[in-house]
């Protein structure tokens, strides 16, 4: 953690001669990132600096006050390139930000979790639980956009709502950081989060965030098949490289508006062709379709559940329905976040381009061999019989999976007359006659 109050004079390292005998006068909140106004002791140097958070534990960025002079080592366009923006052009509405305080606290953690991205978001609020175990002593305060709120887990001491959308939060804005500075008077001692941005998810007890309590494990085999998918419309379920080539070409030629309808009806037709399919094998399937965007229709007995524009209480319904699934199924992207963290296991499509992306997207709810069984990728090309078949080693493979697993894994009631050998195989004997 970094501690911002009292401040430490060495807070930051000079751009230029690297010294670290700086003096930091202020630390500034303009949104995503939490920036130092620091003065270099050694060489004179004025210059504000892009603190640990988030990204900027790994792309530290720092612009000369005077000259303007840019240190970026790293230059990523959606990272440190929008930080360096931001700064040269600096938004004056009034931000109003709300403030729920808990309980009062004097030595506090702040977890800005402001960003312009949907994911980012959540991951960086999915550190709160890793800073409430490490310091329990500690008070947190939780920076979330507006419409994160529902999402705060209810042990947080104070939230602090700003009022933006995402795609305002790209954005600088002084008025936001004047506010914030303003509350810090009130506190002994403030230390800001690292807030990694894919914090480790294994030990996220996700009903702490969504209200929902997750698939359980228990109940897996006496429910019937229960599949959704997580739809989107930016990102699709395409049948093979021909018709993503086309895709693609249509969206390089700014037409893709024209021809769209087409590949949402490839991309319905696959999603209802694997619901046929696993239909066939598992008569009392429920099959849901959630997400943003209502293009087209489907056949069957698909329970459409999508929206155009989500409203909370959708949101927390579609947690409930991604809890009572046995699968979810979707295309990489931070959809999957709160399907994978509440389902019992996912198919993720993974398209070639985002592999080096892989499990940023996922909430991982068991380690080792449980978590590669319960959680599969495959390509965004793949067939609906693929997709299916995927669906089906889960679901059937499971009981037996489980009972191969080490019997540190098993929760039997085992009577004084049985031993745990003769309830494994009468159980094999069972799942061998179904
Ligand atoms: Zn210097």
């Amino acid at each position: 953690m970094i501690k911002i109050s009292p401040l430490n004079s060495e807070l930051s390292e000079c751009p230029s001669c690297k010294s670290h005998k700086t003096t930091t006068k202020k630390i500034l909140f303009p949104g995503i990132h939490v920036v130092a106004d620091s003065v270099c002791n050694a060489c004179n140097l004025e210059f504000i600096q892009d603190l640990p958070v988030g990204h900027g534990c790994y792309y530290p960025v720092s612009i000369n006050k005077n000259t303007e002079d840019v240190f970026d080592h790293f230059s990523i366009d959606w990272f440190t390139q929008n930080f360096i923006k931001s700064y040269f052009n600096k938004q004056k509405i009034d931000v109003s930000i709300e403030r729920i305080i808990k309980k009062n606290q004097e030595d506090v953690i702040i977890i800005n979790c402001l960003d312009y991205l949907y994911g980012h978001v959540l991951l960086k609020l999915f550190n709160v639980q890793f800073y409430k175990e490490k310091h329990p002593d500690l008070g947190l305060i939780v920076i979330v956009p507006k419409n994160y709120l529902w999402l705060v887990p209810r042990f947080v001491d104070e939230i602090w709502i700003v009022d933006l959308k995402l795609n305002q939060l790209k954005k600088w804005y002084t008025s936001l950081s004047d506010s914030i500075n303003s509350y810090l008077t009130e506190y002994k001692t403030i230390q800001l989060a690292y807030n990694f941005p894919h914090p480790y998810t294994e030990n996220i007890q996700i009903e702490n965030f969504t209200q929902v309590e997750p698939f359980a494990l228990d109940k897996f085999e006496s429910q019937s098949l229960n599949i959704t998918y997580i739809y989107r419309t930016d990102r699709l379920w395409h049948r093979n490289k021909m018709e993503y080539f086309f895709y693609l070409a249509f969206k390089k030629l700014n037409l893709l508006r024209l021809v769209e309808w087409v590949f949402m009806y490839v991309q319905n037709r696959n999603i209802g062709k694997t619901e046929a399919i696993l239909r066939k094998s598992f008569p009392d399937l429920v099959f849901n379709v959630v997400g943003l965007g209502k293009k087209g229709n489907f056949k069957g007995r698909i329970i459409d559940k999508r929206v155009d524009l989500p409203t909370i209480d959708i949101e927390i319904e579609w947690c409930k329905t991604y809890a009572a699934s046995h699968v979810v199924v979707g295309i990489h992207g931070s959809n999957m976040l709160l399907p994978t963290g509440l389902a019992a296991a996912f198919v993720e499509l993974l398209p070639i381009d985002r592999t080096g992306n892989l499990t940023q997207d996922v909430i991982t709810r068991y380690t080792g061999r449980i978590a590669l069984f319960m959680g599969r990728f495959i390509s965004d090309k793949s067939s609906a019989h693929l997709v299916a078949n995927q669906v089906k080693a889960i679901y059937t493979g499971w009981p037996l999976f489980d009972l191969y697993t080490s019997p540190s894994n098993h929760s039997y009631d085992l009577d004084e007359n049985q031993t745990f050998l003769n309830v494994l195989r009468s159980r094999v004997r069972l799942l061998f006659k179904s």
